[in-house]
């Protein structure tokens, strides 16, 4: 034997079964040598075959564990070794660690069998897993990743745990939250206090409990829940009284698939998410609400449904035959509990019972929410069974700085870059809750220990008062490191084009960034833009045409200020007035203290021009009654204003060919006539909607120069509600108006500026009519970029100003 390579491995390939996988490989194949996890990944030095090596290494790519996944594989032939007999798993050593930590994963089909398996020593444990599912990052308090870095570290292996822990040819080798009835955690029922029934039986009577209509806090994976029986609409109602959430929609779990399809409609792609080993919520189109309470989701037309993902919850679900509401178990505003403590007082009037147990959770992990839009799976909250799993930043970024960006301020996450990986914290919410606040700093400082991450350039949001910022510009200071400030939209833009893998240096996209608000470059909240830009820069095209946001941070909870803020700004308040004076809307916001507000806005008190997006779909929304005095959750209007909307319907495509030719089908004038001033035209150039939108052609909206104005829009929509046009018409006209103005500018700006690839990005994107009339339509012409790992709304900003601040410091 003469011949040896040394093999560096890495990803996500510790704690996974990788070195298992690699110790059968290689003994199977005669090759003789060493496996060992260090600080960059794994280790192997093979002895043997030239030939058997090849061989090896493409079954290590076709056998790769579950939840393994390779990000670079370097090989070097050995010139002097000294020859082994054996192949055996080393020591690991750890020095830095610049490997990753997978994401929690649910329960994996043999470990279910077990569960379930009258026979098995593991029958009916709520908390058996092996290497390829279970527990990760919610258990995870430091590296390296070993079972004493964890919370099981509370949990002294029995003797069969620990022969199964120790055999490499076992499942559960070197499965860290490895545990067993006899030696790990157990869960209990208790109520006021008491103990009511333990292990086992405390899971039968948490069926029955939910079967009676009571309401019952379950501790999970990664946090507790609230649950009730999903079909007792009493028991949702009450629910939601308690929990003061009179209107969002309530997440769901069904026993299976089948249960599922009872109320939903379910395509392939939507059933493969619901069985990933993320096992996310999944938005789907309500078929048939049947038995369930119509408390679920009022005026919605999707339901969030997701399957069992720990053996708790599978065993549970096998006592019940209606799905349950599993909500997240925390009080109005605070975040979800975690532990026992805050559950018995958080929770304690909310829910009639809890069942807890004994196991710590070390991070919150909320379940990530998932729709399938434009063809694909969608990722609309990023955490449990995704997050930590690192997101390869694209050609261009390989020897990028050490950067940390800290996000927004609502959905907040933070991003990690090093080695030309970026790691997206997990969703942790809004940081205007101090809890939530101190939770996002404790948070990223476990990530940072995680990868012994030091970074030298901090990004961080342009907004002055965004908590994320404040403590962003406090640790630049103490650290002595750069902080790079970023533009909301910028950072939306560039995440976009980091989740489509575009690469550093390249030719620059435009970018229709539909948000809620952030601050821009002029001082003013922008939320509406088409910009031109990559990575290091932009510049801001187009936008809408800016209204005075009545009041701050009110008027963003009462939009009934942002629709007299359109119709007064937009110059038709007077006629309004005189036209529509029996219209109910009208005299409900003349009861208003509209003189006040005039007054604040003469003056410029708190009353910042905002070219939102999103509030403009609040202002719509209002109009038609829809959360007119208060909304009871972030971005209420404008999901129940999508909902209304029956179905997408596509604008159909403007053109067929090249881009020179679009431009003369989309107008009668030719490309030249299309001057700034007689754009405002453009969309009447649209060809009417076939089958179901027939003759709707959409309200008017018009650019003027490069501000879209909605003057038009308002009258003709007051027009339609004084004629009793059906209000799922009403909202089809203004998403369909507002799609094709944006479709109709940004034809003829990518066209002027020669660019070839639009970026799709901000919160308003996970609108489903948007999102898909945008992409169907501009597909046509342009390459179009949207958003799938990351969230196209806040949750994605922090990978887009990481990307930004890497950029820019490479460039210095
Ligand atoms: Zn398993
Ligand atoms: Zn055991």
């Amino acid at each position: 034997m003469s011949y040896a390579e040394r093999i560096r491995v890495r990803g996500i390939v510790q704690g996974v079964g990788f070195r298992p996988t690699v110790w059968r490989l290689a003994n199977e194949l005669g090759l003789k040598g060493t496996v060992l996890n260090d600080g960059s990944g794994v280790l192997i030095e093979l002895q043997g075959d030239q030939i058997l090596i090849e061989q090896f290494i493409d079954s290590l790519n076709q056998q790769l564990p579950p939840l393994a996944r390779i990000d670079g594989v370097e090989r070097e032939v050995l010139e002097s070794f000294a020859p082994v007999n054996t192949f055996t798993i080393a020591k690991s050593t750890l020095n830095t660690i610049h490997t990753h930590i997978s994401p929690d994963a649910a329960t994996c089909s043999q470990c279910l069998a077990e569960v379930l398996d009258p026979n098995n020593h593991r029958y009916q444990y709520p908390f058996t897993n092996c290497t390829h599912c279970g527990p990760r990052l919610s258990i995870v308090t430091g590296i390296p990743y070993d079972r004493v870095h964890t919370t099981m570290t509370d949990f002294v292996m029995c003797v069969e745990c620990q022969a199964e822990y120790e055999n490499p040819r076992d499942k559960r080798f070197h499965a860290q939250p490895n545990a067993c009835p006899i030696c790990g955690p157990y869960v209990w029922l208790e109520a006021q206090g008491q103990i009511l029934y333990s292990h086992h039986e405390a899971i039968e009577q948490c069926a029955a409990y939910l079967k009676q209509g009571k309401i019952i806090a379950i501790k999970g994976i990664g946090g507790i829940h609230l649950a009730c029986d999903a079909t007792n609409d009493e028991a949702v109602q009450t629910l939601r009284v308690r929990k003061c959430r009179p209107y969002k929609p309530l997440a769901l779990m069904a026993k299976n698939i089948e249960q599922i399809s009872e109320y939903c409609h379910i395509n392939e792609v939507e059933r493969l998410a619901l069985n990933s080993s993320a096992a996310p919520i999944v938005l789907l189109d309500i078929a048939n609400l049947g038995n369930l309470s119509s408390a679920l989701a009022p005026n919605q037309n999707q339901l969030g449904f997701m399957l069992p993902y720990s053996p708790l919850h599978t065993l549970l679900m096998q006592y019940l035959t209606f799905p349950i509401v599993l909500t997240s178990g925390n009080r109005s505003g605070e975040p979800q509990c975690i532990s026992n403590e805050q559950s018995r007082i958080q929770l304690a009037d909310i829910a009639d019972a809890q069942l807890l147990h004994n196991r710590t959770i070390a991070s919150r992990l909320d379940d990530s929410v998932m729709r399938f839009m434009a063809g694909k799976m969608r990722v609309l909250r990023r955490a449990r069974g995704f997050a930590p799993a690192p997101i390869q930043l694209p050609h261009g970024f390989e020897s990028v700085p050490t950067v940390l960006a800290l996000g927004g301020e609502l959905k907040s996450t933070a991003c990690l870059v090093q080695d030309g990986q970026a790691v997206l914290t997990q969703h942790l919410g809004d940081l205007d809750n101090y809890a939530t606040l101190q939770e996002f700093e404790r948070q990223v400082g476990l990530y940072q220990a995680l990868y012994q991450h030091q970074p030298q350039v901090l990004a961080l949001d342009k907004h002055p008062n965004y908590h994320s910022t404040q403590w962003g510009l406090q640790l630049a200071q103490v650290q002595q490191i750069p902080a790079i400030q970023v533009q909301h939209h910028h950072a939306h833009l560039a995440s976009c084009l980091a989740d489509n893998g575009y690469p550093l240096n390249s030719n620059k996209v435009l970018g229709i960034i539909l948000d809620g608000t952030g601050l821009g470059d002029d001082g003013t909240l922008w939320g509406g833009e088409i910009l031109l830009g990559d990575y290091q820069g932009f510049e801001r095209l187009a936008w809408l045409k800016p209204v005075p946001l009545l009041g701050g941070t009110q008027a963003i909870l009462q939009p009934w200020r942002l629709a007299y803020a359109y119709l007064k700004y937009t110059g038709v308040w007077d006629q309004v007035v005189q036209d529509f004076a029996e219209l109910p809307i009208i005299q409900y916001l003349q009861a208003k203290p509209l003189k006040t507000l005039d007054q604040m806005a003469a003056k410029g008190i708190n009353s910042p021009s905002t070219s939102s997006c999103g509030r403009l779909f609040d202002a719509v929304a209002a109009l038609l009654g829809i959360c007119s005095e208060q909304i009871t959750y972030e971005g209420q209007a404008a999901i129940e204003l999508e909902a209304l909307v029956k179905k997408p319907h596509p604008v159909p495509p403007l053109i067929k060919g090249g881009r020179e030719e679009s431009i003369i089908v989309v107008s009668d004038l030719s490309y030249s006539s299309l001057d700034k001033g007689r754009l405002g035209g453009v969309f009447s150039y649209f060809p009417p909607l076939s089958g179901e939108g027939q003759g709707m052609g959409g309200y008017a909206l018009s650019w003027q120069n490069n501000q879209l104005s909605t003057t038009q829009l308002w009258l003709q929509m007051l027009t339609d509600i004084a004629n009793q046009v059906d209000y799922s018409t009403i909202a089809y006209k203004f998403h369909s108006g507002l799609a094709q103005a944006l479709i109709a500018k940004a034809t003829i700006l990518a066209h002027e500026h020669a660019v070839s690839i639009i970026a799709l990005s901000g919160g308003v994107m996970q609108n489903r009519f948007m999102l898909e009339t945008l992409t169907s339509a501009l597909e046509t012409n342009f390459t179009v970029f949207n958003q799938c790992q990351v969230p196209a709304n806040d949750g994605g900003l922090a990978l887009g100003q990481a990307a930004i601040a890497a950029a820019l410091t490479l460039r210095r």
